[in-house]
């Protein structure tokens, strides 16, 4: 596997080329474009590796699985749900069009970011600084490391560059999809973006929902295996946003992908995944990351959809 995967990355690299990291958030656009890694953990608890597996970035849109797993624990299913819709768009990640054109005005599921942002108001903390205390003790668990933190310097850069965040933010608010106080909130999902992982920490969460929400070392209950089921079943629908049908048709595996260049994959009862390669598609995904799934699914015998 471990040579498998290595040569995967070495095939994959020249993939990169065309993309382009993003931009948008300055802090990103420091990412070098050629850099690649995977790890994969199987059920056997073996970490393998490839490439550029242990480089830091960003969790970006991939932060959004752990809000969400902790909204539905505490607050339940339906209650979420009430307010986020579960269907896919064919809109970009940040796109305010449809918000205000359906009615009633409720992002059409929690992986957009205007979904993203009404997960985090549901949470019953007080302020950002508890919201994101809990947040991040919850990736911490989920991501089996407990030395995660936030990067600070992404979550500035995010937070001085982040109009479009803070207009979807203002308009749910203005609709009443959205309560509380809009700064507190969009601080809270800046810092959450920016919690910082390696593809292992990816990889330890994919088999934690792979194994219906078990800790896959110490045998815990993580989530609730209906919990895990939602996010997975999000992931296959929803997780490459508007890229999410070819990715299913190509890949085949429930997944969640962030403009930090990393994607979390889940095989059900066999294996979770973790890839990272910052130069992305004009969706916003990763582009050597999608290869090299692509490429682990078909030799592999992965695909599940
Ligand atoms: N922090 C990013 C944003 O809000 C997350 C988007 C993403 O990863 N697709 O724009």
């Amino acid at each position: 596997m471990q040579e498998l995967l290595c040569r995967l990355v070495a095939e994959c690299r020249d993939a990169c080329s065309s993309g382009g990291v993003a931009s948008y958030i300055p802090e990103l656009a420091k990412a070098d474009p050629r850099m690649l890694g995977v790890s994969v953990l199987t059920t056997e608890r073996t970490f393998f590796q490839g490439g550029d597996a242990s480089f830091p970035f960003t969790m970006q849109s991939i932060s959004k699985l752990i809000s969400l797993a902790l909204a539905i624990e505490e607050l339940g299913e339906d209650h979420v749900f009430e307010r986020v819709g579960m269907d896919p768009t064919a809109d970009p990640f940040n796109s305010i069009m449809r918000l205000e054109m359906v009615r009633p005005h409720r992002p059409q599921n929690p992986l957009i970011n205007a979904g993203a942002l009404v997960i985090l108001s549901l949470l019953p903390y007080r302020d950002s600084k508890t919201r994101i205390a809990v947040v991040l003790a919850w990736a911490r668990r989920l991501l089996g490391n407990n030395a995660i933190t936030v990067h600070e310097p992404t979550y500035i850069s995010e937070k001085n560059t982040s109009d479009r965040n803070r207009s979807l933010a203002f308009f749910l608010r203005s609709v009443g999809s959205l309560k509380g106080d809009v700064e507190d909130l969009l601080d809270t999902y800046f810092r959450q973006c920016s919690m910082s992982v390696t593809t292992k920490e990816l990889a330890f969460l994919g088999m934690v929902l792979a194994l219906d929400g078990i800790d896959p070392f110490s045998g815990e209950r993580l989530l609730r295996r209906a919990t895990a089921r939602v996010l997975r079943a999000l992931m296959a629908t929803c997780g490459l946003y508007d890229g999410s049908g070819e990715f299913a048709v190509r890949v085949g595996i429930p997944a969640k992908s962030g403009v930090g260049g990393g994607i979390v994959a889940a095989v059900p009862g066999r294996m979770g995944i973790g890839v990272f390669g910052p130069a992305l598609d004009g969706k916003g995904n990763s582009v050597g990351g999608m290869a090299v799934l692509e490429h682990l699914s078909a030799r592999g015998n992965l695909r599940v959809l």
